[in-house]
Parts: structure tokens; sequence; C-alpha cells
């Protein structure tokens, strides 16, 4: 339900016209990230229709990381980071995916036992791409993906065609 704080929340995420490349309206989360009270608003909203049903949560790299730490905090669970490739000393698993231009990997540690209840964070779905390949990559380290919050969803790139159960916050 969007209440007064999320709507104040939604209203501090910045636009940014051909960022990284011409044509790409990127959407910053850094001001709302700097409100404590936007920042509080938003945790607690992207955690509240799973609370309780996981055990564990995994943060998509990189702006997924920075939302997973306070959901971690704020739900009492701990946190898996899915790393793109060659940042982790030990992979466990790798999943390969298609960009627009190219391809992707994304990459876990394997520090969950089997059957680790998983809640998805990422700041934004676009194509749906990434998280496509996380719901891949999750059970490969023994873990099962209960459910998947985004900041985000940018309606118009259609992500949703291929990961139908995202709950996303905001939609643009
Ligand atoms: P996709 O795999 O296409 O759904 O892209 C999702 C990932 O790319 C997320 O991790 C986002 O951080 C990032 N991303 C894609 N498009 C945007 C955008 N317009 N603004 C900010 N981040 C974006």
């Amino acid at each position: 339900m969007q209440t007064p704080e999320l709507a104040r929340a939604e209203s501090l995420i910045r636009t940014i016209p051909d960022y990284p490349e011409p044509g790409v309206l990127f959407r910053d989360i850094t001001p709302l990230l700097a409100d404590a009270e936007a920042l509080r608003a938003t945790i607690d909203a992207m955690i509240e229709p799973f609370a309780g049903q996981f055990d564990v949560v995994a943060g998509i790299e990189a702006r997924g990381f920075l939302l997973a730490g306070a959901v971690a905090m704020a739900a009492g669970v701990g946190l898996v980071p899915i790393r793109k490739a060659g940042r982790l000393p030990r992979p466990a698993a790798s999943v390969s995916y298609a960009l627009e231009y190219g391809t992707a990997t994304i990459e876990a540690h394997d520090d969950i036992a089997d059957g680790t209840r998983v809640l998805l964070v990422d700041d934004v779905l676009a194509t749906g791409g990434t998280i496509q390949a996380a719901h891949a990559l999750v059970p490969a380290l023994g873990g099962v993906v209960v459910a998947t919050s985004v900041l985000m969803e940018l309606v118009a790139l259609g992500g949703r065609a291929i990961v139908p159960d995202v709950h996303a916050l905001f939609a643009a």
C-alpha cells in the first residue's frame, strides 16, 4: 500500500537521462538511500509481504547489496552476495545470461544449507534477465527462492514477462 512515507521515498528517486549511455533513463536511488525515513519505509515495505518466509536475503551486485544489507538487519537474517563474474575467490555456482549486447555472468559462494529459503533483492527490474539468472543460481547453491523484492520496476522494459512474481514497490 502506498503510504505518505513511501510516496515521499519514491519522489526521492532521481531520473538521469542518457546514463550510462544515450537513450537510457537511469534510476538513481542514492537520494532515497541518503534519507533515513525514506530508507526505513522502503526496507520495511520490501520485506513486509514476506515476513517470516525467508531465512536469508540474497542481494544482487551492486545496488542490490545496499538494500539487501538493510533488509538483512531489519529482518534478522543473513546475507548472500550475488556477484558479477570474477569478484569472488571461490564461487560455487555461476549462471550466464544474455544482455542486449553480449552476455553477463553472476556467481555466488555456497554458504547456505540445502533448503534455505531465500529472498532475492535488487534495486531495479528492467528486462528481467538479471533476476531470472539469480533464480537459476540460488538452486545451484541448494537454496530455494521464496520471493523476489525490488525497489522499482521499469514497466516498458517488460521484465515481468519473464519473472512474473517479482514484488516491486514502485513502478515507472
Ligand atoms: P535487467 O537484467 O535488464 O532487469 O537489469 C537489471 C539490473 O540492471 C539491475 O541490477 C539494475 O541495477 C540495473 N538497471 C537496469 N536498468 C536500469 C536503469 N534504467 N536504472 C538503474 N538501474 C538499471
